[in-house]
């Protein structure tokens, strides 16, 4: 039976006893829907596997850690009153690994994506099997026996084109409702590969769009997406309804709530997403779907990055030159740092990095060919709308409000899809600037 929504849960979802208890009522309640469920690993594993190829690097002992990693799973088996054979010889192979590294004192992309994935293929036959005490008749699958086959860039990968073909047909031949691994995947040679932190939303939405399901879901522990971050601003409310398109630029700029990469196959076959809250499953969640109507198009979410750095590049010579963008990109690309928002004049230009990337070696390139100069303790705020360009006086109200807490934006970056107004501000100013936009775009529509 080729299931008909994708169902993922995330690592607190599955972390602990009672969320996994959670997790199947919610599944059984859909079984007329003919659910493939994805999950992450139990919540803080995936750190915690990080931190053990840390340690092995650096000569430390790693038993203590790797007990504890091994006994939060038998605990977890023993409090559902589920077996945990089929745990057990992934924890042997998963100290064999960690020894190996600590031997050789040296860990490959490979290994370290390999060392990664235990989190997921632990956490699937762990669900399956509780799955199984309750009468659903669950089957674990690791992403590659559900058909996922990527290329090899490690820590990153991505599926490859044939992968819509190989998952039908390996969902197809199960018996049974599928628990597959998020997160994970292999290459066509067998060596196992990651898809990034967070990657498991990804993951659903790779398999909901090979599989043409009618709606992804991904079950989460907030209500949905919310109109800023909820620890910080008291007064977030959550989104009914956005785009894809919208989805997208929150989840660049900050909101963890949905993986980058998950709105990508969801576009590309037309599957609406929706988010919902493991622990409050009766909140409608967040639709994330591909066309809006008129009244839904309007600003939706603050987010922002607390801690970023301004590169500011200014032409030495004071005239046009031709290909100084090209200059500047290609020495970004060169070294690998990623650019988020960009503001340009005719011979400058200003972009925002996150803070911890290393910069020296990219500064001293660009400054053959430019005046540099890095800014820090700065944060990036975006607000996030479809058709917020076509709104009048919205980055008036916007600058309007700045000028009233006596801010000035550093760098300002409207785009082109008119879905983003970005802009720069010291991070000692960010919670003042946050609590009076959302105050300004948000609370007084209420
Ligand atoms: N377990 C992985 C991580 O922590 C993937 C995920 O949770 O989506 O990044
Ligand atoms: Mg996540």
């Amino acid at each position: 039976m080729q299931p008909g929504i994708v169902m993922k849960f995330g690592g607190t979802s599955v972390g602990s006893a009672a969320a996994i208890r959670q997790v199947a009522t919610i599944v059984a309640a859909a079984h007329t829907r003919h659910p493939l469920v994805v999950v992450s690993a139990v919540g803080g594993v995936t750190n915690e596997l990080y931190a053990l190829v840390r340690k092995a690097l650096a000569g430390e002992s790693t038993t203590e850690a790797l007990d504890a990693l091994i006994a939060r799973h038998r605990t977890l088996a023993a409090e559902l009153h589920t077996p945990h054979a089929t745990l057990e010889p992934l924890f042997a192979q998963l100290a064999d690994i960690v020894r190996g590294i600590a031997l050789l004192g040296e860990c490959t992309p490979r290994a370290h994506d390999h060392v990664a994935s235990f989190g997921e293929r632990l956490s699937a036959r762990l669900v399956t099997a509780y799955f199984a005490t309750q009468g659903l008749p669950a089957v674990a699958l690791d992403a590659w026996d559900a058909g996922l086959v990527t290329d090899r860039r490690f820590g990153s990968a991505r599926p490859l084109p044939t992968c819509e073909a190989t998952i039908r047909q390996a969902i197809g031949a199960v018996d049974g409702l599928p628990v597959v691994t998020g997160y994970i995947g292999r290459t066509a040679q067998g060596e196992i590969t990651t898809l990034g932190r967070g990657g498991s939303d990804y993951s659903a939405a790779i398999f909901g769009a090979a599989l043409g399901v009618d709606e992804i879901q991904i079950w989460t522990d907030v209500d949905g997406v919310m109109s800023a971050d909820p620890r910080k601003t008291r007064t977030a409310r959550r989104v009914d309804t956005m785009s894809f398109a919208e989805a997208a630029e929150l989840a660049f700029f900050g909101a963890k709530v949905l993986h980058p990469a998950t709105m990508q196959p969801a576009v590309k076959r037309d599957i609406p997403i929706r988010v919902l809250n493991t622990f409050a499953p009766h909140v409608a969640g967040t639709l994330v779907t591909a066309r809006l109507a008129p009244h839904q198009r309007r600003v939706k979410s603050i987010a922002t990055k607390d801690r970023i750095r301004v590169v500011n590049v200014v032409a030495s010579e004071m005239q046009f030159q031709w290909g100084f963008l090209a200059k500047i990109a290609t020495a970004f690309e060169r070294h690998e740092v990623v650019v988020d928002a960009i503001a340009t004049s005719e011979v400058s230009v200003a972009l925002t990095v996150d803070a911890d990337t290393k910069l020296d070696a990219l500064v001293a390139d660009l400054s053959a060919h430019a005046e540099v100069e890095v800014i820090d303790q700065v944060a990036l705020v975006s607000l996030v709308g479809e058709e917020l360009q076509d709104r009048r006086g919205f980055a008036a109200e916007v600058f309007e409000t700045l000028a009233e807490l006596d801010v000035s934006p550093r760098l300002v970056s409207y785009g082109a899809t008119g879905n983003n107004l970005s802009f720069v501000v010291e991070t000692a100013s960010l919670p003042k600037v946050v609590t009076a936009l959302h105050a300004k775009l948000f609370e007084r529509e209420s």
